[in-house]
């Protein structure tokens, strides 16, 4: 290392920006207002673009037609109404004694924007009127105010970073360039974290290289190296804390070692078992089916974790109709062979409803060990807590749980009640937990060890449909460790989805629904969603089974389900349509999720546009759930674009995780990130779609790093200081 002082990142974050010259309390405010308080956060502030003023475009080179970007500084200015009433900005632009024209049509804002002597891009298509080149509404970026001239051009390099200006706080990029020169000026050279074989190995430059390259190019090449190595900073940073938190859990965890036995997974149906062998093999014993290969060796990652001592905090991927619910089961086996309790939770009270009617079928005549009767067992004992359990049944579970005659208990959000307590949690497995905040994920978690008698941690599986990508979940869920249900099980066709547009489309689809019903299969039509208000969707419920039982499907036994009704409603209309009794169930979203009757072969979705594109993959998934071919109708005509891109996108794939891809791409990957990444630790250069070779090597470093301990780290860990709040810190480092 050199002597000189090189500069700490986080020594930037104390500096406020007050301290730069030229810069009074109006541009401190103005700055503030954007978020930028110090000169760390200045050199985060990335340009938008570059301008290359050695390629400046000639003038008289620009041809009717091309697509340009033209700088120039503004030399006259005018407004005019058109004689249709518009009103024409005319503005005249002169670059180097050539000038062009440039107008606007109703954007009288312009004339004010651009008053003489002010220096912009102008980027557009070249026109012709009559006989002259022009511009007309080309996108505008002003680089020099006219009276903001604080940055001394002759200092500026060849390349001019363009920052995003803002009208609204009136900072031009001309002077946000100024601020952040002035800054890696004052700063002087970098410290640089990383040693120089770890920079050779990713293939990156050093950070004062990276601060300049971005904001200072001498060529605007030198953008990209530079790019990288902030890129890789910001991905190493996450995981490094990521890696942190897991290291903290680990230290302060105390893990339950279950009796879980990776060759009961080589069961298959009809093997012959004991009373003494495990509840795992007995079950599998017992059971319809085999395991697929995915299920296998999902259970073995599982059972690796669930007998180890450290707690167990799995994410299982699985898209819809893989089969979690059989994995969770086997899971849940493992603890109760441990003699300990297991929990279920789901999101909604339907969902939490099948689970145990199908948990209590699939477990029927296991028993476990029981002292206090005769024989020493007693039938294994599956139970239900959502809000709407009466009080009295309610106090049954609660005090089963505590005294461990409960060996599993399903349920909502009600899990969470501060009075539910167990006698021995052992596992806990979270469904379709898209579905659930951050924060209700996290109570369990932390709180399963108080609030079981036994004093350990129990582990968690978390499940979902709802893929996302890898590179997401990586940023997203990097304390947990991640298994994927990559195959459906046997026979499964892929589902046909049709959009139908016309008439006779829409004819073709109820036509269909008749022709399943017929042949003793059920169909499912799922009700737009009304603007986030259960009542009105249950209203427009309530009307639709109306007109569809009065017309398309008379003669049908058709039903209701939505959420407004009651439990017990809910309950028998469900029973209802498992039995057939029941052939067509007109539904809101409350089936969304995990509802599974095997039978039903179509789905039909009203105004499919108004549904995002994964809960109508997820939608989609309550058909071909068994070797029947099935079908889903998408109805309506979205009223924009977007909505047609995801219907076709539906049309055209099966396949969550590509799906889910598409998603990202189609919202952005801020939407995804939004919930989790707060402030400073935004990811600002680093793309999760492009940069997934760069998010894998700060992994991989991330790792390397947390496991050198604190103290070599020391560092990181200060730098790290400027992403975390104070409470976070004093848990995550120890000094
Ligand atoms: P999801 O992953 O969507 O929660 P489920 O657990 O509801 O899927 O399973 C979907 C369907 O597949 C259910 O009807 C279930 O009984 C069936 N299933 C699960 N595992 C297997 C298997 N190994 N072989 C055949 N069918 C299976
Ligand atoms: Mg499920």
């Amino acid at each position: 290392m050199s002597d000189a002082p090189a500069r700490r990142l986080r020594q930037l974050g104390d500096v406020p920006v007050s301290q730069l010259r030229n810069i009074g309390e109006k541009r401190t405010a103005a700055l503030s207002s954007l978020g930028i308080d110090n000169v760390f956060d200045l050199l985060t502030v990335y340009p938008r673009r570059y301008l290359d003023r050695t390629k400046r475009v000639d003038l008289s080179d620009l041809n009717v037609g091309d697509e340009a970007a033209v700088f120039g500084e503004v030399v006259k200015v005018s407004s005019r109404r058109t004689r249709q009433g518009r009103v024409m900005v005319d503005v005249t632009v002169s670059d180097d004694g050539d000038s062009f024209k440039v107008v606007f049509f109703n954007q009288a804002w312009r004339e004010r924007q651009l008053t003489t002597g002010v220096q912009a891009l102008f980027f557009g298509k070249v026109s012709d009127y009559k006989g002259q080149r022009q511009m007309t509404n080309p996108v505008v970026d002003v680089i020099v105010g006219a009276s903001g001239e604080e940055r001394d051009p002759s200092k500026v390099g060849r390349v001019v970073a363009i920052y995003p200006a803002s009208g609204k706080a009136g900072l031009t990029s001309w002077e946000m360039g100024g601020f952040i020169e002035e800054s890696l000026r004052r700063a002087g050279p970098f410290f640089d974290p990383l040693t120089s074989s770890e920079r050779e190995e990713f293939d990156l430059v050093d950070r004062t290289q990276a601060y300049w390259g971005i904001h200072l190019p001498q060529e605007e090449i030198d953008k990209i190296p530079a790019r990288r190595r902030l890129a890789f900073d910001e991905f190493l940073r996450l995981q490094l804390l990521l890696a942190l938190r897991r290291q903290r859990v680990e230290a302060s965890s105390q893990g339950i070692r279950h009796p879980f036995d990776v060759l009961d997974l080589d069961v298959t149906p009809g093997e012959t078992v004991t009373r003494a062998s495990s509840l795992v093999r007995r079950f599998l014993s017992g059971h319809r089916y085999s395991l697929t290969n995915a299920q296998h060796r999902v259970l073995e990652e599982i059972a690796g974790d669930m007998s180890s001592s450290l707690p167990m905090h799995r994410l299982l991927q699985g898209d819809v109709g893989s089969g979690k619910t059989m994995v969770a089961l086997a899971a849940m086996l493992a603890s109760l062979d441990g003699g300990r309790q297991g929990v279920l939770m789901a999101p909604t009270e339907v969902l939490a409803e099948q689970h145990v009617a199908s948990l209590r079928r699939d477990l029927e005549g296991l028993s476990v060990p029981d002292d206090s009767v005769l024989g020493g067992q007693r039938p294994l004992s599956v139970q239900l807590l959502t809000g709407r359990v009466r009080a009295k049944e309610r106090q049954a579970v609660l005090d089963g749980l505590m005294q461990g005659s409960v060996d599993i208990v399903v349920g909502t959000h009600a899990l969470l009640n501060e009075d539910v307590r167990f006698r021995a949690l052992g596992l806990i497995v979270i469904d379709e937990q898209h579905r659930f905040g951050v924060e209700q994920r996290a109570t369990l978690r932390d709180q399963g060890r108080e609030r079981s008698n036994e004093g350990a941690d129990p582990d968690v599986l978390v499940m979902t449909a709802t893929p996302i990508p890898r590179t997401a979940a990586m940023v997203l869920f990097g304390d947990l460790n991640f298994s994927v249900l990559d195959e459906m099980p046997q026979g499964r066709r892929p589902i046909e989805t049709k959009w139908a547009r016309e008439e006779s489309e829409v004819n073709e689809c109820w036509q269909r629904v008749r022709q399943e019903v017929a042949a003793g299969r059920r169909a499912y039509v799922i009700c737009a969603l009304v603007e986030d208000s259960e009542k009105i969707e249950a209203t427009s419920a309530v009307e639709e089974r109306t007109r569809l039982a009065l017309n398309e499907l008379r003669g049908l036994a058709v039903g209701l389900l939505h959420g407004q009704m009651k439990s017990q409603e809910k309950e028998e209309v469900m029973r209802q349509f498992r039995t057939g009794e029941l052939e067509v169930l007109v539904a809101t979203v409350v089936i969304e999720v995990g509802v599974d009757v095997p039978e039903a072969s179509v789905i039909v979705i009203e105004d499919a546009w108004r549904f995002g594109l994964a809960q109508l993959h997820q939608l989609r998934g309550r058909v071909g759930r068994s070797d029947q071919q099935s079908y889903c109708f998408l109805l309506g005509t979205p009223p924009n674009e977007e909505g047609e891109k995801r219907l076709n996108a539906l049309v055209g794939s099966n396949d969550g995780f590509e799906l889910a891809e598409i998603d990202l791409e189609m919202r952005g990957e801020g939407t995804l990130l939004g919930s989790r990444q707060q402030g400073r630790s935004d990811l600002k250069l680093a793309r999760l779609k492009t940069d997934e070779e760069l998010l894998l090597s700060a992994q991989r470093l991330a790792t390397s790093m947390a496991e050198r301990g604190e103290d070599a780290l020391a560092e990181m860990v200060d730098e790290l200081r400027l992403f975390v709040d104070d409470d976070e810190a004093t848990y995550l480092f120890k000094s």
